[in-house]
């Protein structure tokens, strides 16, 4: 159970604000092996969003290298990390950016059809998603029908549709109330047990960062234990 999943090497990441340079991360090493859970726990601003968003390879890192499975990705063209993406990444938000006017199955359904499932096995899969989310009775409804408990446990299930390596989840329960959000994350943390994802999920709540495997948080542009 110790396989290294994803491996951040020496990231930079640095935005210009008008005259100002902003360092966000200053050379952050950071791995996450299978089956493991880990919260990323610091205050707004220091740089939660971009480092998930550099891990899940929507940004590029303007130094260092995201090393997934193996394979450096820094560097790949667009194409190939849309193409890693697709695969092998999972991402939650705190807004669930599920399609309106699609079912919750469907919405589950969209991320295998894309990488080219036939269209009935990524129905059984979606369905059996929704189970494992308990909220297989809400496969029909759309999202506006949904609360904002099963609207996020919707959003976590599309994002595990393909089977991704690791699943990359920004305040995912951030909207929730403490009773839904302990029970959405239950679920999530029995799919990542399950399924051997490695999990880096960004969270306010020091309750559910205890409940992970470790903590840790970024200081001076570093990933830190917490
Ligand atoms: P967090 O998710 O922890 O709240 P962010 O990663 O969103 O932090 O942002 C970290 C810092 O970087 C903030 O000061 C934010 O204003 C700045 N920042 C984020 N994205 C950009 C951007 N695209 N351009 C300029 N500054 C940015
Ligand atoms: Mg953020």
């Amino acid at each position: 159970m110790n396989e290294t999943i994803i491996e951040l090497k020496a990231v930079e990441r640095h935005y210009v604000q008008g005259q100002r340079k902003l360092t966000i991360l200053n050379g952050a090493d950071f791995s996450l092996s299978r089956g493991e859970m880990v919260a990323l726990v610091a205050p707004s601003g220091t740089g939660k969003s971009t480092l998930l968003h550099t891990a899940g390879l929507l940004e590029r890192p303007d130094a260092g290298d995201v090393i997934l499975a193996g394979r450096a990705c820094g560097r790949l063209s667009d194409q190939e990390r849309t193409a890693i993406r697709r695969n092998d990444i999972g991402f939650v938000y705190q807004f669930h950016h599920l399609l309106p006017e699609f079912s919750a199955v469907e919405n589950i359904m969209m991320p295998q059809l894309v990488k080219g499932l036939p269209p009935a096995e990524a129905r059984t899969r979606a369905m059996q998603l929704l189970d494992y989310m308990q909220i297989a009775k809400r496969g029909e409804h759309r999202p506006a029908e949904l609360s904002g408990g099963e609207q996020q446990r919707v959003a976590i299930a599309r994002a595990v549709a393909n089977a991704p390596l690791v699943l990359l989840a920004d305040e995912p329960t951030g909207n929730l109330d403490p009773t839904t959000a302990s029970y959405v994350f239950d679920a999530l943390a029995a799919l990542v047990r399950q399924s051997g994802l490695a999990a880096l999920i960004a969270t306010h709540n020091h309750d559910l960062a205890q409940r992970m495997d470790r903590r840790v948080t970024l200081s001076e542009g570093h990933i830190v234990p917490l």
